[in-house]
């Protein structure tokens, strides 16, 4: 980094290959892909917790709205038309760009390339609004009063917030008590588009006034959060819960991100050699990978594909693949994911909102499969390569995304060593402008790392369910 402009201003940009790779608003994706179509090994499905069969379509119906129930479950159709009214909504904000970080590349000294899709460009600052926007108009179009749903970092709040304000709809949220005390501002940006914010646990619902009375002075997580929000929606009449990460249907909304991306390299025919991406419940990195893995599912491509998580909570890297509880409340469908156990809290020095237990379905069978690699990294070094990209390239990341930039800086380096010019993707899912308390601590050099230890896993895995 030292060098970076010593004596050298310029950035050698390719004629051939923008700043910037736009595409045009009729590019924006009309389908949503959904690549269990082109999996043999299908994710496992969703069980009822009180039978252990397979939750059907009624079961899940009561919890979910309809629609989003039928995509849940829909392992068969590889297209699925993206309705208009959600196009229309996408054109506010997509496409987002794909980003040649020249700058970082220089920085870096690196003959790599690098590439990163940004999905910060809207109010939210995330990627979570391409699958609010989807599931606040199906509520809506099934004649629903609300929703309800957990934000832990709030982005996903907000995202909702956003989407049920444009469709007119109730929106109730529980938000992980340390995050509504951390991120006042969050709280406010919902409330503005209309939504009612709650801290988590808390004592509007059965399953709050139990986890308070087990646990006293928690701090929260998005386990107990989703609890809350479930138990909300079952018992209001005309709600249902919604869910920002982990489900097929989340997933598959996010796919627009890996489709315009693919549209986007293929324009310029570039093909990655290495796809990165940050890795909580798996929605951002699933639907970035989503199209590339489609190739390798069907025997036409190969990439190599890393799931980046935080040490603190590293589900991919060090959890059990097996039947977990979604939430700590245990109200939720059985998931077979990569977990760590749905009682498992990670450490609250964790700034990122990368802190749920488990890992979507459809990644974990494709870690399983071998498709992808997973690593994890600390929270100092993703806060000092957050801080490096953002001096160069300008945008602000948000600390789950730098993760991935973490990672993207170290595989540009080993390009380095080897004098590789590979191509390099990575999601940029988000800006980081709510996130300053974390960044203070980091530049006060008062960050901090936490690990769990096997001792502490190993007690959570022991309360996994017996299947
Ligand atoms: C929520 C969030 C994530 C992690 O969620 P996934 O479902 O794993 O994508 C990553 N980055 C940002 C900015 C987020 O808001």
């Amino acid at each position: 980094m030292a060098n970076f402009f010593k004596g050298d201003l310029k950035i050698i940009m390719s004629k051939e290959i923008p700043y910037k790779i736009y595409l045009e608003e009729n590019e924006i994706p009309k389908q949503w892909y959904n690549v269990r179509a082109d999996m043999k090994n299908k994710p496992a499905p969703l069980l009822n917790p009180a039978t252990h069969e397979p939750a059907t379509l009624e079961e899940l119906e009561q919890v979910f709205c309809t629609e989003l129930a039928k995509q849940e479950l829909n392992n068969d159709d590889a297209y699925i038309d993206i309705p208009e009214e959600i196009q229309n909504f996408y054109k506010m904000y997509r496409p987002a760009p794909l980003v040649r970080a020249y700058c970082l590349e220089k920085a870096l000294d690196t003959p790599a390339h690098i590439y990163y899709k940004f999905e910060g460009n809207n109010t939210s600052g995330s990627h979570k609004l391409n699958s609010a926007i989807a599931q606040a108009y199906y509520a809506k179009k099934q004649g629903l009063k609300g929703v309800t749903t957990e934000t832990g970092a709030g982005q996903w709040g907000t995202a909702l917030s956003m989407s049920c304000s444009y469709f007119d709809l109730d929106c109730k949220v529980y938000m992980v008590k340390v995050s509504y005390e951390q991120k006042p501002f969050r709280r406010e940006v919902m409330r503005t588009y209309g939504a009612d914010v709650t801290p988590s646990p808390s004592d509007t619902t059965e399953v709050g006034r139990k986890i308070l009375a087990e646990h006293p002075g928690t701090t929260g997580s998005l386990g107990c959060a989703i609890s809350e929000a479930v138990e909300k929606a079952v018992s209001t009449e005309g709600y249902r819960y919604v869910l920002g990460s982990v489900l097929n249907q989340v997933l598959l909304h996010q796919t627009v991100i890996g489709l315009e991306t693919k549209t986007a390299l293929d324009k310029y025919d570039i093909t990655p050699d290495i796809i990165i991406g940050c890795a909580g419940g798996g929605s951002n990195l699933g639907g970035l990978i989503s199209p590339f893995v489609g190739e390798m599912l069907r025997g036409e491509k190969d990439y190599e594909i890393i799931a980046v998580e935080p040490k603190s909570c590293p589900s991919l890297t060090r959890g059990k693949f097996a039947y977990d509880f979604c939430d700590t409340g245990k109200v939720c469908p059985l998931a077979k994911m990569y977990t760590l156990g749905c009682d498992f809290i990670p450490s609250a020095n964790h700034a990122g909102g990368l802190r749920y237990h488990g890992m979507s379905s459809i990644l974990s069978q494709l870690y399983d499969d071998g498709y992808i690699k997973a690593t994890s990294v600390e929270q100092t070094e993703v806060f000092k390569a957050a801080t490096q990209f953002a001096r160069v390239e300008g945008i602000l990341p948000a600390p789950e995304s730098s993760h991935a930039i973490k990672v993207a800086i170290d595989e540009a380096l080993k390009c380095k060593e080897t004098g590789e010019a590979k191509n390099i993707v990575f999601g940029l899912t988000g800006t980081g402008y709510f996130d300053m308390v974390a960044y203070q601590k980091y530049n006060d050099g008062l960050m901090t790392d936490y690990v769990p230890t096997d001792e502490e896993l190993e007690a959570s895995f022991a309360k996994l369910p017996k299947m």
